[in-house]
């Protein structure tokens, strides 16, 4: 990207599944493999921008070109099967409503909702209203989901949330009202972090997400002593920071922020180095930076994408170099087209390792690999003997229980696991310190209650669908 274009001030030009002949690029495709596209853009979400076409992917070395994993359907997405029966509707150019119900189908084969995200996180009023578009599922830490902010510049292919996007969730977690969580907020003097997550709140223009951050910079509110943003933006759309009409207007906001004695950190999610070496996207860094933003760096590890030591040893360097802080690796959710982005656990801590090994204390405040289960943030964070048995060390780095924090235990080792649910307890033990708790959290349908004695009750809207992982 050259100066020149950043004086430009790009417009953002959004591609979809109905723009897929106009993207010259793809001309280079088979018109097999372009069927292969429509058939699978079909069932999974897909948007793209023209910034990461031209600027990203580098269309010499498609399909194993990482940016162009991470944003175009790929056929291993879809199951063979499902992949064939789609690929037949796409070449009969059967009525929409056909291919939607086909579509449809597969789509909730594909666990839409992973790691009880719908029941087991949403905060309620005390008269029992949910309060949806909030989750509140760390002590610290409430999310919240702008209804303005529930897409993206681009979608990545491995979302987590893509059932939102392909319409099985209608928009559930989205919040329109800027007041509610101020006052959520006010009866919760134990949560110090806000998170305004997505989709992607940096999507909004910035007098809305004023709307939302401005009441929460009150000072009845000074136990909020951080707010943070979590967006793709600074990798698929930099101009957001740089040249857009209203990118001054939200380094100003990112300003009061700080200017309220508050932290603000953008939680970055950059999943490749390559992201950020276009000069806009190096800019958008040092502007946030400047503006007294802390930028955290966050992304799954992801098979076809940065599955390996290298990618992640450039990404942090990088990442330090601009001032930015990297955060945590997740590992890939058990969701959606997991199986073809899936990287076992014990690869995922190998890759970790040295990647970690390879780059200086600075960049070693990344943690990883974390999976966002149902007890918690679990982090891997070794691989050892003990006694004669081989084992995962794992780690609480957060807990649906605060007194779980920080604590060690241990996993059999299993070559193959992916996820938490694939992994037993070490030494012949019959099962894992939180797994009684979590069992009657199920059954009895118990929800967070922050800031109470038990900080758990019992669920007074007993909605019948608890999806659990
Ligand atoms: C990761 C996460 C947070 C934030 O955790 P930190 O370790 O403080 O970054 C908060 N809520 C949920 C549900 C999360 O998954």
């Amino acid at each position: 990207m050259t100066t020149s274009a950043i004086a430009q001030a790009p417009r953002l030009e959004i591609l979809l599944r109905k723009d897929l002949d106009t993207i010259p690029q793809l001309q280079k495709l088979s018109a097999d493999q372009r069927i292969d596209m429509r058939a699978v853009s079909a069932v999974l979400p897909f948007r793209v921008n023209r910034y990461v076409v031209d600027e990203l992917i580098d269309w010499d070395r498609i399909p194993d070109d990482p940016i162009y994993q991470l944003t175009f359907p790929q056929p291993g997405m879809l199951a063979d099967a499902d992949l064939a029966h789609m690929r037949d509707l796409v070449v009969r150019n059967v009525p929409k409503a056909e291919l939607e119900a086909a579509a449809r189908q597969i789509q909730l084969g594909m666990n839409p909702h992973p790691a009880g995200q719908m029941e087991l996180n949403v905060p309620h009023l005390d008269d029992g209203t949910p309060l949806q578009g909030m989750q509140h599922k760390y002590r610290e830490t409430t999310l919240f989901f702008p209804g303005s902010g529930q897409t993206c510049h681009t979608y990545c292919t491995y979302c987590f949330r893509w059932a939102q996007f392909v319409g099985i969730d209608e928009l559930k977690f989205a919040n329109n009202q800027a007041t509610g969580l101020a006052d959520y907020l006010r009866n919760h003097k134990e949560v110090n972090s806000v998170l305004f997550t997505g989709g992607d709140p940096m999507v909004m223009k910035t007098s809305v997400l004023r709307r939302y951050i401005e009441p929460l910079l009150a000072p009845d509110l000074d136990h909020v002593n951080s707010i943070r943003i979590g967006t793709k933006a600074p990798a698929y759309w930099p101009f957001r920071f740089t040249s857009d009409a209203d990118a001054d207007d939200l380094l100003r906001l990112f300003e009061e922020v700080r200017a309220s004695g508050r932290h603000l950190a953008v939680m970055a999610h950059y999943s490749h180095p390559h992201e950020l070496e276009p000069d806009a996207a190096q800019l958008a860094v040092r502007r946030m930076t400047s503006a007294g933003a802390v930028v955290r760096c966050q992304a799954p590890l992801i098979r076809h994408v940065n599955d390996s030591a290298d990618a992640w040893r450039r990404l942090w360097r990088r990442q330090v170099l601009l001032g930015a802080v990297p955060y945590y690796m997740f590992v890939e959710r058990d969701t959606g087209p997991k199986g073809y982005f899936e990287v076992p656990l014990a690869r995922a801590f190998e890759i970790f390792t040295d990647a970690y090994r390879s780059v200086s204390g600075l960049a070693r405040t990344v943690r990883g690999p974390s999976m966002s289960a149902t007890p918690g943030k679990v982090l891997v964070d070794g691989i050892t003997d003990v006694r004669g048995e081989k084992v995962f060390v794992l780690k609480m780095l957060q807990g649906r229980d605060p007194e779980w924090v920080n604590q060690i235990f241990f996993a059999k080792y299993d070559p193959k696991a992916t996820w938490l649910d694939d992994l037993q307890p070490a030494f012949g033990e019959s099962e894992f310190f939180f797994d009684t708790t979590i069992a009657k959290m199920k059954q009895e349908h118990l929800l967070p209650e922050w800031g109470t004695e038990t900080h758990i009750k019992k669920s007074v809207t007993d909605s019948g669908f608890v999806d659990w992982e």
